[in-house]
């Protein structure tokens, strides 16, 4: 079944009026219409059957069934710290990592960044990765997508982090004597969880030293560098495996 995404759910008379560009992608590109079906979500995590009453590429109305029960969210709630990387790549992070299932995304610049996002270009950027976040719910089924923070300097982001009650990782590809599944398989039940990855040219050792005193520890995932996405990717992955909703129980 087809699922589509509005903010807020608001009916009148039993219907419920779609408009934007989830009207445009219902009617033109799918060629939905009257009699159709689909599932309706919002961006509290319901999802509602719905079925078209009339349609146009500006507004589908649809009534609406009685919600479908709520997934249970994942026992780990997981947040991704990434440095910024190419923006095709960041893409790519943001649309799988949201697919997997982690809440928060917090994109950050440190010293060996090479990407930079002008001022007067944030906030288009800011939507863009919304509107992957957004899709990537609809495509997993998830009820809530991941939300993205803006962007700040690692050093700030650190601090803001500090106090909170989260096994932190740094994903380190230099660290020699502590690595991921270790750690993982030794902490005690994880109800959160952050991990920091860098960019292309990854971490200063100074900038390790600053996160570990943040109660960071730093991680090896293993003696292949990866690409800053696949390793983010990854550790999501690993983490719903291990602590998350990656399986049936
Ligand atoms: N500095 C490296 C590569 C950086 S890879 C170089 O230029 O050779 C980008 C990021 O991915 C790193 O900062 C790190 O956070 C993560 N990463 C990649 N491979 C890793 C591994 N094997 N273990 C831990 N982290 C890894």
């Amino acid at each position: 079944m087809r699922r589509f995404f509005v903010d807020k759910i608001r009916t009148s008379g039993g219907l419920c009026s779609i408009k934007g560009s989830e009207a445009n992608h219902i009617f033109r590109v799918l060629r939905m219409r009257q009699g159709d079906h689909f599932i309706l979500m919002d961006a509290k995590g319901s999802h509602f059957p719905a079925r078209i009453e009339s349609a146009s590429h500006r507004e589908v109305i649809v009534t609406l069934e009685r919600p479908l029960p709520k997934p249970p969210p994942s026992p780990v709630k997981i947040t991704l710290c990434q440095s910024l990387i190419k923006s095709r790549q960041m893409d790519y992070l943001i649309q799988k990592a949201s697919e997997l299932g982690v809440d928060y995304i917090a994109p950050f610049f440190s010293k060996h960044t090479v990407v930079s996002v002008k001022r007067d270009r944030l906030a288009n950027k800011m939507r863009h990765w919304h509107e992957i976040a957004r899709n990537s719910a609809k495509q997993s089924c998830r009820g809530t997508p991941a939300e993205i923070d803006t962007i700040r300097p690692l050093e700030k982001l650190v601090v803001k982090l500090k106090s909170t009650n989260s096994l932190k990782v740094i994903l380190w590809e230099e660290e020699k004597s502590r690595d991921l599944k270790g750690l993982l398989r030794t902490s005690s039940p994880i109800s959160k969880f952050v991990g920091m990855v860098g960019p292309e040219g990854g971490f200063s050792q100074q900038e390790i030293e600053v996160v570990r005193a943040a109660g960071f520890f730093p991680v090896s995932m293993g003696n292949r560098i990866l690409r800053a996405e696949t390793a983010a990717i990854t550790l999501v992955g690993i983490v719903q495996y291990e602590c998350g909703d990656l399986g049936l129980t």
